[in-house]
């Protein structure tokens, strides 16, 4: 009877350290559900708002009536290139994030191969009609991507669906060495004037904005606010972009409880109103 009792409690302990475990594995399975849900909002704006699509043809009528002011005589004399971003700029996709949200899943460099694989990303609203336009014009166009130069064919493949223009490899610089477009940008520009950009990341316009936290990616974009709208055309992409890794301080290996509580600190209610 007392070896019974005793196996008794062994298996109640037993029990309660696996109940325990798996109320511990519940809590972070939650955690990173909700780190998907959390972009719920801004992936349905993107692909439900129709004030979303206005902001992106609001930008593109503005990168035509620019591109529209430059003097013919500049035509004439230089080589003009525009520098754009892809994706979120040019390409669209939100259905990688969406079906993420709906799997449940976190992103992974494999979940995102498995989408760039498909060829599959739609246009941003007014980006084709503005590429094209601005080619017609004598503007050789250059995607700088931070896709990786592996996945140059199959991106190859869906500006082509696009119909975008000069869609070819040695228009393509993707991201082989380092994520900072600055090297790529200046072999552009040893050859062209360049004399627009389009991004929906501030890294895709100049180096100052890198790594920086956000007050001063606040001043950088205040020194040269001039340009926004002009020589630089910026896309809407509440999503995901280096806004988001600034909130996190660039932190790279910090768990779900950890980035929650580093958004919850950076959100301002009316005590930190004035700061
Ligand atoms: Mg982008």
């Amino acid at each position: 009877m007392k070896k019974i009792h005793g196996m008794t409690r062994i298996f109640l302990a037993c029990a309660s350290v696996l109940m325990m475990q798996l109320l511990m594995a519940q809590d972070t399975a939650k955690l990173q559900s909700c780190e998907s849900v959390i972009k719920e909002y801004p992936v349905l704006w993107q692909q439900q708002a129709a004030e979303y699509r206005a902001l992106c043809y609001q930008a593109f009528n503005i990168a035509l009536l620019r591109i529209s002011q430059i003097p013919k005589e500049k035509f004439k004399k230089e080589r003009l290139a525009i520098i754009t971003d892809l994706d979120e700029t040019i390409l669209d996709n939100s259905y990688s994030e969406a079906q993420l949200i709906k799997e449940g899943k976190q992103h992974s460099a494999q979940s995102w191969k498995g989408w760039t694989d498909k060829s599959a990303a739609t246009a941003v609203p007014g980006a084709v009609e503005f590429l094209q336009m601005a080619r017609k014009k004598g503007i050789a166009i250059f995607y700088i991507s931070n896709r990786d130069t592996a996945s140059v064919p199959s991106t190859l493949i869906n500006l082509k669906k696009l119909k975008l223009p000069d869609a070819a490899e040695t228009h393509m610089l993707f991201l082989s060495n380092t994520s900072s477009k600055e090297a790529r940008r200046q072999l552009v520009m040893k050859k062209y004037n360049v004399v627009m950009l389009l991004g929906d990341n501030l890294n895709d316009f100049m180096r100052v904005f890198e790594q920086k936290p956000i007050t001063e990616r606040f001043g950088e974009t205040n020194k040269v606010k001039n340009e926004w709208g002009k020589k630089f055309i910026v896309l809407p992409n509440a999503t995901y972009g280096e806004w988001e890794n600034a909130i996190y301080d660039y932190g790279r290996n910090l768990t779900a409880d950890q980035r929650a509580e580093m958004r919850r600190e950076k959100l301002k209610g009316y005590a930190e109103l004035n700061k």
